[in-house]
């Protein structure tokens, strides 16, 4: 249920000191029809965020001159852009932190072509759709399931499932932000309430119900994804 993206309409900005992975991006995402420009420090990085209000920025956390979750949090303070953050492999708590400081998502190096663009289509769409105020509808399917979060109803292959009202409250959450990865603190916070950020087991017991009910196979999930160590995501159809 993705919407096309056209590509020429975007410029995407990559924040990055390792030359390779720039030359990489460039020649993809050029190819891809993306216009693109880049910087190799943050402060290069952050004079091209202001200068070429790019539409979405590819954000190395690993800078020569400071850490990338100081430019994430210096641009929420005046923007939304859409932030995917390049992570290396083992860098659990920065992806987290990058996350929680606004991040909209992130890829592990070394990532291929098709998932980075995948997650650059779902946060270009969620921009999107904050700018213009549309999308707002209340009607979703993925796989088998479909429901409509104003009727608060949810179908698995045509039987309505009852959901608690946690369940149902978790399972909005993960279909506003389809195809977004979701911190463990993000959700309890924004379902249990910010008394309960250090209390993950209510994140994984609620999520396995909801698994229960909704998977063809629990064990298995297809569409309520985990992200190992981060928190979890609605696969996007
Ligand atoms: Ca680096």
């Amino acid at each position: 249920m993705i919407e096309p993206v056209t590509a020429s309409d975007h410029l995407i900005a990559i924040i990055e000191d390792e030359a390779p992975i720039r030359r990489f991006l460039r020649a993809a995402l050029g190819a891809e029809g993306f216009r693109v420009c880049e910087a190799a420090t943050a402060k290069d990085g952050m004079r091209l965020l202001t200068q070429d209000r790019p539409s979405l920025v590819l954000l190395d956390l690993g800078l020569p001159d400071a850490d990338g979750i100081q430019i994430i949090q210096e641009v929420r303070q005046w923007s939304s852009l859409p932030v995917i953050v390049l992570s290396a492999r083992g860098e659990e708590k920065g992806k987290i932190a990058a996350l929680d400081a606004g991040a909209d998502d992130y890829v592990t190096k070394p990532f291929g072509i098709g998932e980075l663009l995948a997650r650059m289509r779902v946060a270009l769409r969620h921009a999107n759709r904050r700018e213009t105020g549309a999308g707002e509808t209340t009607a979703f399917q993925f796989g088998g399931v479909h429901g409509d979060l104003a009727e608060r109803r949810v179908f698995a292959d045509e039987n309505e499932v009852k959901l608690t009202k946690i369940e149902f409250d978790l399972l909005a959450l993960l279909v506003r932000n389809s195809g977004k990865v979701l911190t463990h603190r993000f959700l309890l916070k924004e379902v249990w309430g910010p008394d309960a950020v250090n209390e993950p087991h209510y994140v994984r017991v609620f999520m396995a119900n909801l698994r229960k009910k909704l998977e063809r196979d629990p064990s298995r999930p297809e569409y309520l994804l985990t992200e190992q160590g981060v928190g979890y995501r609605l696969k996007a159809d």
